[in-house]
């Protein structure tokens, strides 16, 4: 295991689309997703639609199908199998939901290369509808954040995996985002952590707006060939500092050694 943990949003990073949007428009709902997106919360939406899709009659399986349909970069599988392979403590954090994540990385033979999954709730229930619950309940409590929409405030789930972090040791985070949500995390980032936006995105350009708020290194990406380059760079630079600190450690033991076992200069007066 190296120190390093890699945190990817999901759509438009990990695949190259929206996942909400892929399955509304590929199930023939656009219309009404667009009718409702006004009146409430996108999360809130969603959950509207996936009932709406089961009393057209959709199933589970026919939204697995789309799901399995969904266009990712061919060179982002490849990178994830890499990252993880280099010992990188690799976790999604999305404001999609987890039946739609867990179904594509299943699909894509990638679900064990993460450690956690930080997502919406999404479960089929007892009538084979899928629900999608918010991952905060605003109903109940509201996160406080104002940067983020009411469900999910990315930044507050950050700090939990940095005081997890804490105290196992591990040191160095990398995130990758393209979505305004991704803004709010990006400012929890600490000088030793790198955030990669996706060049032209949303948080891009808030990223560019306030890049004095950001304390982490900026490197940006702009497609699934692009994250691979810049994400392998990133994670080799990291393990070779982690490796010339480990050397330090050992040359100033063999120092001390050194200087117990070898004849003491000889002074000339
Ligand atoms: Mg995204
Ligand atoms: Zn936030």
């Amino acid at each position: 295991m190296s120190g390093i943990v890699v945190i990817f949003d999901f759509d438009k990073t990990i695949i190259d689309i929206d996942s909400d949007n892929w399955v509304v428009d590929e199930l023939g709902a656009t219309d009404l997703f667009n009718q409702l997106l006004p009146t409430m919360p996108w999360n809130s939406v969603m959950d509207k639609m996936m009932n709406e899709l089961h009393l057209q009659g959709r199933s589970i399986e026919d939204i697995e199908n789309v799901l399995k349909r969904t266009p990712i970069h061919p060179r982002v599988v490849p990178t994830i199998k890499a990252a993880y392979a280099l010992g990188c403590d690799l976790r999604v954090l999305s404001d999609a939901n987890l039946f739609y994540i867990e179904t594509i990385l299943k699909h894509l033979g990638i679900r064990e290369c993460f450690s956690e999954i930080n997502t919406n709730p999404g479960f089929v229930d007892d009538k084979r509808k899928l629900r999608i619950l918010p991952y905060h309940d605003f109903h109940v409590f509201s996160h406080g954040c104002t940067l983020c929409p009411p469900n999910m405030c990315k930044g507050k789930i950050v700090e939990r995996i940095q005081a997890e972090l804490a105290k196992e040791g591990k040191k160095r985070i990398i995130y990758l985002g393209d979505g305004a949500g991704d803004f709010c995390p990006s400012l929890k980032l600490g000088g030793n952590d790198c955030m990669m936006p996706r060049k032209d995105f949303p948080v891009w350009d808030l990223i560019c707006k306030n890049r004095k708020l950001l304390k982490a290194e900026v490197h940006e990406w702009t497609d699934g060939e692009d994250l691979e380059r810049v994400l392998l760079q990133l994670i080799g630079k990291m393990m070779l500092m982690e490796d010339e600190n480990t050397n330090q450690m050992f040359d100033c033991k063999f120092e001390t050694i050194a200087h117990e076992v070898l004849p003491k200069p000889l002074y000339v007066p």
